[in-house]
């Protein structure tokens, strides 16, 4: 008889956003006349940009004939996207990122996903808490996190660095010493972002420790202050620390399209000298094969000038909304947090409410969905999340509803 991995029977509950959409459906179902508005999931709602959809058609039109059809994808990526990668997001930035540096996805949460392929499960990781969860669930299904302590809902071997309000959401090197640190910024849920000194703090810290960073910076185009990094690489030092993933869902709408990568430094090294990057290029060759060749075009046309422009309204309209979200609640006497450089906003419940309960309260009083901050980590408790993902419209009309409350 067969045996099944039963790590996946040590997670949890199950996936947060599971749980949500299974209340709504219930709720909406309790309820068909009520139009219930969704400001949870992060998902965008803005079409994809006009010089995206031209790409398409070109490359669809490109695969319909002999002479330019592509069949299955080089292992790392197509060229022609990965030096648009280099020289737009790093050179830029004074950052030197070499092409095969560069590995080419179908987006950021399956590689900081599988990015636990390539590691021991002796390491002891860190998160920032509250978390992207599947930074901690990826983990728990390989096996990496001990027992899960349900008085304390978190694992027994994750070192959770709590961010609150009191912290400025800045975690603090933690006491016991991690080999695996996940960070995202800017941050999903809080919204909020490390000035660069305090990401090179991090970068040296992992450098000492002999520490990998993990860092995820799916929201980086929504980033406005000057001392917010882009990349952790403009920090001294992180080649030689850290592996940095990006998306194209967030700054260009491809959730349903699906692109991302993963930069992996040559530099990056285990105690024995291997290297990283042979590790996941071996990972990325064997279990994936490739983003599609229509998708990588269309990619690639995100970083033309007309993609740029585009994309940077795309950014503007959303930010208009978190700003709208930010402002409306304050007056209301809410207490939120960022918003600035992200397009979430994270605030503190109301008289201490459970983020659950307030999770039905906007539900079922509002008709508003938002994200319960419990259902990212211990510190989440006391919080909830909020998107500017949603449409102008409804981002207004669901902040009337709050109001009325
Ligand atoms: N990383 C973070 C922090 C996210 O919030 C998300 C999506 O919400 C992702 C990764 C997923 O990105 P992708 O759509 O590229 O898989």
């Amino acid at each position: 008889m067969f045996k099944i991995n039963d790590n996946y029977l040590k997670l949890p509950g199950s996936y947060l956003f599971s749980t949500i959409a299974k209340k709504v459906a219930a709720y909406k179902a309790a309820n068909p006349d009520k139009d219930v508005i969704s400001l949870g999931i992060g998902d965008v709602t803005q079409p994809l940009a006009p010089a995206v959809i031209d790409a398409l058609h070109k490359a669809v039109d490109e695969m319909g004939k002999a002479e330019t059809f592509h069949g299955y994808a080089p292992d790392l990526g197509y060229e022609f996207l990965r030096k648009a990668i280099a020289d737009n997001d790093y050179k830029t930035r004074g950052v030197d990122i070499a092409l095969d540096e560069i590995f080419v996805s179908d987006g950021a949460k399956s590689d900081s996903g599988n990015i636990v392929d390539i590691f021991s499960q002796d390491n002891v990781i860190a998160v920032t808490d509250p978390v992207y969860p599947v930074y901690v669930d990826s983990n728990a299904m390989s096996g990496k996190t001990g027992e899960y302590l349900t008085d304390k809902e978190c694992w027994s071997n994750v070192v959770y660095m709590p961010c609150t309000a009191e912290n400025n959401f800045v975690p603090e090197l933690p006491e016991k010493t991690p080999d695996i640190i996940y960070i995202c910024c800017p941050n999903n849920p809080t919204g909020t972002t490390m000035t660069k000194p305090e990401l090179q703090k991090w970068v040296d810290y992992a450098n000492e420790k002999k520490a990998v960073i993990i860092y995820d910076a799916a929201y980086e185009a929504y980033i406005s202050e000057a001392d917010v990094p882009h990349s952790i690489y403009e920090c001294d030092g992180a080649k030689t620390c850290a592996i940095e993933m990006r998306s194209f869902s967030k700054n260009a709408g491809f959730t349903g399209t699906r692109l991302g990568f993963t930069v992996v430094p040559k530099e990056l090294k285990s105690s024995d000298g291997t290297m990283l990057n042979s590790l996941w290029a071996r990972r990325h060759g064997t279990k994936f094969n490739g983003a599609p060749y229509i998708i990588q075009r269309a990619g690639e046309a995100v970083y033309s000038e007309a993609g740029k422009a585009q994309t940077r309204e795309q950014i503007a309209y959303y930010m208009n909304n978190a700003k709208e979200i930010r402002n409306t609640l304050s007056d209301m006497g809410y207490t939120v947090f960022g918003g600035v450089n992200a397009p979430y906003i994270w605030l503190q419940t109301p008289e201490g409410m459970k983020s659950w309960d307030f999770f039905d309260l906007l539900l079922e009083k509002a008709n508003v969905v938002g994200t319960p901050g419990s259902g990212f980590g211990p510190s989440g408790e006391g919080y909830f999340r909020l998107t500017a993902f949603g449409t102008a419209e409804n981002t207004k009309k669901a902040l009337e509803r709050i109001r009325s409350l």
